[in-house]
């Protein structure tokens, strides 16, 4: 953040005078959990130091919007010290978090019908993935023999 040092006249002691930012200096400021921070002191969604995040401030410059609190603006490319016009976009809070949280999902092949099916990274942690459904589970020659073995088990420990 570009500053000027200037004397007060009342006191004599020097005191800083932070630039306020604007589009003419872009990349005044400071890198703060990675976003990019701006001062803005009179901006509606500065904080009481007077700083905020310099997406909003570019995204409402750039499209003379205005980025009220119930709205983030999101990084088009996943960089969030991107702050170029066409990688910013205007987003309700609870689509954002949805479009956060929306895992990829991997492609599975059900080894007992072959379909293709899509699961996300957790299930598939979790062992799931072989069959489609609980039935192809059920069926699959495997599971079947498995079955087969414990039923003559039990029958053999019964006797
Ligand atoms: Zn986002
Ligand atoms: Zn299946």
């Amino acid at each position: 953040m570009e500053s000027r040092v200037t004397r007060d006249k009342k006191n004599g002691r020097f005191k800083r005078i932070i630039q306020q930012w604007s589009l003419d200096n872009f990349d005044d400021g400071y890198v703060r959990d990675g976003r990019f921070v701006v001062y803005s002191p009179n901006h509606h969604r500065a904080n009481s130091q007077g700083s905020a995040l310099r997406a909003i401030l570019a995204y409402e410059v750039h499209y003379n919007d205005i980025a009220t609190p119930d709205y983030c603006i999101h990084h088009i490319d996943g960089n969030k010290l991107n702050d170029s016009k066409e990688n910013l976009q205007k987003i309700s809070l609870g689509e954002h978090t949805r479009l956060h949280c929306k895992k990829p999902e991997i492609e599975c092949i059900c080894i007992t019908c072959n379909k293709k099916f899509y699961l996300p990274q957790w299930r598939l942690n979790q062992g799931r993935g072989r069959f489609c459904s609980p039935k192809c589970g059920r069926i699959h020659p495997n599971t079947v023999e498995k079955r087969r073995k414990t039923l003559k088990q039990n029958r053999r420990n019964c006797i």
